[in-house]
């Protein structure tokens, strides 16, 4: 049976895995984390176009148990009065699934648990540093190498491993590397704050220094983001001080405006995280006759469209399919790409205009649509959310 070897066991690595089986493939995973994810971590939104592509390899429904929806978006402005409130990207008309919130921890294992029941195997505890293709009487194959000295072999290399990807600078050790974008994001959840906030809705609050974003969990919690712009913070060795840190600073932002953000993020506790925005507009090269890149690996857009998870499924699914329709690997890397390159790269423009326009103030009198579903954004004429893969 073809043998796959998929570096990363994130979203993508772990969809790959169950797509290459539906399409009769073996694989094995290789994380390089000791254990399972499993930190505060930032939440995420998985949109229907990321939930469609779910239900292709029968996984949307243990996502769809561990996640929480929305259907609307109301804008506020600094002063506190409401802009607006609309339909979020993808549930107009009944169109369909609406997005579903959840941790991107919870995201990781709810896929982990259903590989793991699927039978593919997960090794934790290698970091991918090498790996060269060999040439057999019967084709092709790759020899992986890892940082504890051990090897896996395997017909074809599937780089799922992010935005740092060890595999990109493999197959081009000329890869653009991720852009920092001059915007950290912040994250935190509360249960303190004294807030109304309407059910199943995304408040989007423009401040006149800091947008921020929250919805209530059905438990009552309230989760938030803030996208502030700052310097990039060093990855290895994050500050001690962290939680309390960012709430004073994020609090003294919000503090001049009529809004309730300031309360919200007052009221959280140390469940506050903060991580550097990047993106990767453009690689180049996608693939050697071995190797190829998918998810943030290949392409990563800012935040703010939300959709870099939805992205890293349909790109493990579209390449299975292209992988099942021609058994020669290079081939079907060709066809990955070629059915794949232009949405992406379409959406990691549209990503960075909406972060530039927020960044700018720009969307002051006319808010940006942070669900990406602004005219000429990525919601716009269903191209991203309404995107369906025939399997
Ligand atoms: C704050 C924040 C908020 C976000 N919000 C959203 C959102 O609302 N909606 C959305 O769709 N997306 C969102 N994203 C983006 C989303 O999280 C990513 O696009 C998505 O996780 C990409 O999946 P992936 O599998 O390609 O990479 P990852 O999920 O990063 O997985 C890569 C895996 O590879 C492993 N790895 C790395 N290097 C190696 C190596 N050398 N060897 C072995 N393993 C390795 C890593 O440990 C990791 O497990 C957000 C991101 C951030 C930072």
């Amino acid at each position: 049976m073809t043998k796959a070897l998929i570096i990363g066991g994130g979203i993508a690595g772990a969809v790959t895995a169950m797509a290459l089986q539906k399409a009769g493939m073996e694989s094995e995973i290789f994380e390089s984390y000791p254990t399972g994810a499993d930190d505060v971590g930032a939440f995420l939104v998985v949109f229907a176009n990321g939930l469609e592509a779910l239900r292709v390899i029968d996984a949307q429904a243990p996502v769809v148990e561990h996640s929480f929806p929305a259907q609307r978006v109301a804008l506020i402005g600094s002063d506190g009065a409401r802009l607006g409130e609309r339909p979020i990207a993808g549930t107009e008309q009944g169109a369909g699934l609406g997005p579903r919130t959840l941790r991107r921890a919870t995201l990781y294992q709810v896929l982990h648990t259903e590989a793991a029941r699927r039978g593919i195997a997960v090794r934790h505890g290698k970091r991918l540093t090498g790996a060269e293709t060999v040439r057999t009487a019967g084709g092709t194959r790759v020899i992986a190498t890892f940082a504890d000295g051990s090897r896996a072999e395997g017909d074809f290399l599937v780089g799922a491993d992010g935005l740092h990807s060890v595999t990109r600078t493999l197959i081009d050790p000329a890869a653009p590397r991720p852009r920092y974008t001059g915007q950290n994001t912040v994250c935190g959840y509360t249960r303190d704050a004294d807030v109304a906030l309407p059910p199943e809705t995304y408040t989007m609050i423009h401040g006149s220094r800091a947008f921020v974003g929250c919805t209530r969990a059905p438990d009552g919690e309230i989760w938030w983001f803030a996208n502030i712009p700052g310097t990039e913070l060093d990855r290895a060795h994050p500050p001690a001080a962290a939680p309390r840190a960012w709430r004073e600073r994020l609090a003294g932002l919000l503090a001049d405006d009529d809004t309730p953000a300031a309360a919200i993020v007052r009221a959280t506790d140390d469940r506050i995280v903060a991580s550097n925005a990047y993106d990767l507009a453009s690689t180049p090269t996608w693939h050697t006759d071995t190797m190829v890149v998918l998810g943030d690996a290949a392409h990563a857009a800012a935040p703010n469209a939300a959709q870099g998870a939805s992205m890293a499924i349909e790109d493990g699914i579209v390449l299975a399919k292209c992988l099942r329709d021609h058994p020669e690997p290079r081939r079907a890397f060709v066809a990955y790409e070629q059915l794949r390159r232009e949405r992406v790269e379409k959406v990691v423009a549209a990503s960075a205009g909406l972060a530039q326009r927020i960044a700018s103030g720009t969307s002051g009198g006319r808010p940006a649509r942070a669900d990406g579903a602004e005219r000429g954004g990525p919601g716009d004429g269903n191209w991203l959310t309404g995107y369906r893969i025939e399997w």
